[in-house]
């Protein structure tokens, strides 16, 4: 049921503008986001520990605010479990913001996966439980 809402959500950006799926290295590496100097301990953090998400509140997301609608994007969990990277501003299920050099084109959908969604089962579309077997009530 999840899994439908996610599809229908993709469905209706790929309809009007470019949908593109990045890895993390490869987003990074275009896109170059910056480091949160408000929070010396921010999420994210590289090998140096310097963070480079942006909460949700207070003087980081007025610092957010305040940029270039193509350089800001959204961290927030997917209706399939997982964790996205999305390009642009958003308030659905966010869990913070990122803020690149490099802005993104527009008319582009931006996807990057953070963490594995769910594996769901195909006969009973139920979370599976990765540590544990599975007792599929459909057979
Ligand atoms: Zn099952």
């Amino acid at each position: 049921m999840c899994r439908v809402r996610v599809y229908q959500y993709r469905r209706e950006v790929i309809m009007s503008n470019n949908f593109i799926e990045l890895t993390m290295e490869e987003w990074e590496a275009t896109y170059k986001p910056i480091y949160n100097h408000i929070d010396t301990n921010a999420s994210f953090q590289d090998e140096s520990g310097n963070g480079i998400m942006f909460e949700t509140y207070g003087d980081e997301v007025a610092f957010v605010k305040e940029q270039d609608p193509n350089n800001i994007w959204m961290y927030g969990s997917g209706d399939d479990g997982g964790t996205y990277i999305w390009s642009g501003w958003g308030f659905v299920n966010r869990l913070g913001y990122f803020i690149t050099e490099v802005p993104f084109p527009d008319n582009t959908i931006i996807q990057v996966q953070v963490a594995e969604p769910d594996l769901t089962c195909d006969d009973c579309n139920e979370t599976i439980d990765e540590d544990e077997e599975h007792q599929c009530e459909e057979n």
